[in-house]
C-alpha cells in the first residue's frame, strides 16, 4: 500500500449537479487546527502521516447552495478510513467516553420512538404485514436489531468491515448484495439513514437507490449534523462538523429537504408516540406538536416518498 494518501476532487454539486462551485475555506490537513485534531482522535491506524501532504477544499453550490468538500480520498483510500483508520478499536475508544448508561437509555429511547413512529406511519401502507425496513449505514445495527424486536422485517446495510464483523445481527456490506438476498422483489414500507449523508461520495444517488426499492407512500428518516453557519475550520466544532476526511458533506435544514427533494421525497410530519410514561415528556411532545409550524427545522427529519 502506498504511505501517501491520494484525493479526488468532486467537480459537480452533490444535489443539484451544478458545475459553479465557490470555495468557502480551505487549508492543509497538515496544519493546525486540522492536523492537531486529527492526531488527537481515536484511531486504529493513525492517518495523519498519510494525509498530511495533502489538501481540503470546502465549497457552497452557486445555483443551489449546498455545501460539501470538494476534494476528498480516493476511493481505495475512503476504504483505509473506514477500515483501518475508523477500526472497530478506534470506535470503541470514541464510545467509550461518551456511552454512560444514562445515554445509551436515551440513545434506545429515540431508536423506539422511531420505530412507534414508522409502525404508525406506515399501517395502511402495510395493510397488516410486518414492516418492511432498511436501515443503510446501519453501523452496528442497533436500530435494526430495536426494530426486529418490535416485529419489524427489519435489515441493515453498512460497507464498513469492522461494523459487519461486530453488528448485532447479520448485515449486509452493500445495496446489491441486500437486493440479490430479496426473493419477490418486495418494496420497503421504511428506509433509514442516521448519520450517513454527510459521508457518503455521491448521498443523492444513494437516496435515488433507496426510493427505488421503496412503495410509494413509504417513510424515510434522515438524520445528519446540522452544519448551519459553518464555512471554515477554525474550531474543534467546525472541525466535527465538516471534518475533511469523513464529513465530507455540510447539511442545514433547508439542504437536507432541498437534496431529499431532488431524489423523490417530500417532507412529513412524524407520528405522535409516547416512550415514557413521564407526563413530562409526554407534554413537551404535544406541545412541541402544537409549536411545531413555529419551530425552527432541524436536520433530523421525516419524508414521504412521492408517488
Ligand atoms: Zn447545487
Amino acid at each position: 500500500m502506498e504511505t501517501r494518501a491520494e484525493f479526488v476532487d468532486r467537480k459537480e454539486c452533490i444535489a443539484c449537479r451544478g458545475s459553479e462551485l465557490r470555495t468557502l475555506s480551505e487549508g492543509s490537513l497538515g496544519a493546525d487546527p486540522v492536523r492537531s485534531i486529527l492526531l488527537g482522535e481515536a484511531w486504529g491506524e493513525n492517518p495523519v502521516p498519510f494525509v498530511e501532504h495533502g489538501s481540503w477544499r470546502y465549497v457552497e453550490c452557486a445555483a443551489c447552495q449546498q455545501r460539501f468538500h470538494a476534494r476528498i480520498l480516493a476511493p481505495e483510500w475512503m476504504d483505509r478510513l473506514y477500515g483501518e483508520w475508523e477500526s472497530q478499536e478506534a470506535m470503541e475508544a470514541f464510545l467509550a467516553d461518551r456511552a454512560t448508561p444514562a445515554w445509551k437509555q436515551a440513545h434506545a429511547e429515540v431508536a423506539v420512538g422511531h420505530v412507534l413512529r414508522l409502525l404508525k406511519m406506515t399501517q395502511t401502507l402495510r395493510g397488516g404485514e410486518a414492516l418492511r425496513l432498511l436501515d443503510f449505514g446501519c453501523g452496528w445495527a442497533e436500530f435494526v436489531a430495536q426494530a426486529v424486536a418490535f416485529g419489524a422485517d427489519a435489515r441493515g446495510v453498512d460497507f464498513a468491515p469492522d461494523r459487519q464483523a461486530y453488528a448485532k445481527v447479520p448485515i449486509y456490506g452493500a445495496l446489491d448484495e441486500w437486493d440479490a438476498a430479496q426473493d419477490g422483489g418486495q418494496r420497503l414500507h421504511a428506509a433509514t439513514v442516521f448519520q450517513v449523508l454527510e459521508h457518503l461520495v455521491d448521498p443523492r444517488a444513494v437516496l435515488e437507490q433507496l426510493a427505488e426499492r421503496m412503495m410509494p407512500g413509504a417513510i424515510l428518516i434522515a438524520e445528519v449534523p446540522d452544519t448551519s453557519g459553518v464555512r471554515d475550520i477554525q474550531t474543534r466544532e467546525d472541525f466535527f462538523a465538516i471534518a475533511p476526511l469523513g464529513h465530507i458533506n455540510g447539511f442545514t435544514p433547508a439542504s437536507l429537504r432541498s437534496i431529499a427533494d431532488r431524489a423523490g421525497f417530500a417532507t412529513v410530519t412524524p407520528a405522535a408516540t409516547w416512550v415514557t410514561t413521564q407526563w413530562t415528556k409526554v407534554a413537551k411532545v404535544i406541545g412541541r406538536r402544537a409549536l411545531a409550524p413555529l419551530l425552527r427545522p432541524t436536520t433530523n427529519q421525516y419524508f414521504v416518498r412521492r408517488a
